[in-house]
């Protein structure tokens, strides 16, 4: 009899992950939090692409930037950034690889970081860009709009992470100021905007969850949840947490068995490209711009977007779509 409730519970634990690995739609309107459980990442050893890396990039390729050659550098440059001979690579943050699984190494034991953008909820990236091209959704994520990006970088600058990632030869420079502004366009995770817009979780999640069920690494759902969910996995696991307060606090929360004091360390050591540190001020909530100068006055700015606008209204759903 035991037996039998156990084997029922299990056939029932299956098929609730079965069902939960369908796209599942809801109908939460609010703001949207990722819970990253790095205890149960594996980076998809047994796997050639891990699953949520192939699955960002199956979901986002249509937006993957399209360069025109040769790509030019813009005064006073004398190089571009360009990562159109490299699609493949999927070991870091590219313009084509907007989530990448980072290997770190701690006491022996082997440890796979899902990096992506934490979706801050304060974003430098937002209030640093002078031409107003990203913006945070009411989802609580932040997204780049490609079309009136210059590729400036302002957004990688004052990110703490140095998230965005910069595709050259691609944008609405080229249409306005080849050879004087700009240099391309910014790339990053927009959290899936128009999946979670429709109802529908984002595409990582999906993936490892069709992998893993019901051990799956990332959760995904109303930030107050979320946060709850994480809060009392610290208290009765005894877990580190990392982007609660980063910052300012993000979207995107990481538990970990390891303290990220040691993940911040090893990062160090390693010199890797995409860090983890614990103490991030966050520059716009302590109300300090370090821009005021360099932000265009707004005739000036104003000017451009009346000229991106009519640029644009000509070259519609043309951009970067293969
Ligand atoms: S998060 Fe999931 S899908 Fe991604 S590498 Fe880890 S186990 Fe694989
Ligand atoms: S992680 Fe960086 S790119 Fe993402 S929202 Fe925060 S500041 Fe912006
Ligand atoms: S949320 Fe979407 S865009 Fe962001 S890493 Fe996951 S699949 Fe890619």
């Amino acid at each position: 009899m035991d037996l039998n409730r156990r084997q029922f519970f299990k056939v029932l634990t299956g098929l609730t992950a079965l069902a939960l690995t369908s796209k599942q739609g809801f109908s939460y309107k609010g703001k949207f939090a990722t819970l990253i459980d790095l205890t149960k990442c594996d980076g998809c050893k047994d796997e050639s692409i891990p699953r949520c890396v192939k699955a960002c990039r199956e979901e986002n390729k249509h937006r993957f930037p399209e360069p025109k050659k040769p790509i030019m550098p813009y005064w006073p440059r004398k190089t571009y950034e360009d990562w159109s001979d490299k699609r493949d690579k999927i070991d870091t943050l590219t313009p084509y690889n907007w989530l990448f699984i980072q290997k770190v190494e701690i006491d022996g034991q082997q440890i796979y970081i899902p990096r992506r953008c934490m979706h801050c909820d304060t974003p430098p990236c937002v209030k640093g860009c002078p031409f107003g091209a990203l913006s945070q959704q009411p989802e609580g994520n932040t997204v780049i709009d490609h079309s009136i990006c210059f590729g400036g970088a302002k957004c990688r600058d004052v990110c703490p992470w140095h998230i965005p990632q910069r595709q050259a030869g691609v944008g609405i420079y080229l249409k306005l100021m080849p050879k004087f502004a700009g240099g391309g366009v910014m790339y990053k995770c927009d959290l899936c905007d128009a999946r979670i817009k429709r109802g529908e979780e984002p595409a990582c999640v999906v993936a490892c969850r069709e992998r893993l069920r019901e051990k799956a690494v990332y959760k995904f759902g109303p930030r107050e949840e979320i946060y709850a969910e994480a809060r009392k996995r610290i208290k009765e696991e005894g877990l580190y947490l990392y982007g609660d307060t980063q910052n300012g606090g993000t979207a995107t929360l990481y538990l970990s068995a390891i303290p990220f004091e040691k993940i911040e360390a090893k990062l160090k050591e390693m010199k890797a490209r995409f860090q983890m540190p614990l103490k991030v001020r966050n520059i716009y909530k302590e109300e300090i711009n370090p821009f005021g100068k360099m932000i265009l006055s707004a005739g000036v700015l104003g000017a451009l977007t009346g000229i991106a606008g009519a640029v644009l209204e000509k070259k519609e759903n043309e951009e970067e779509v293969k």
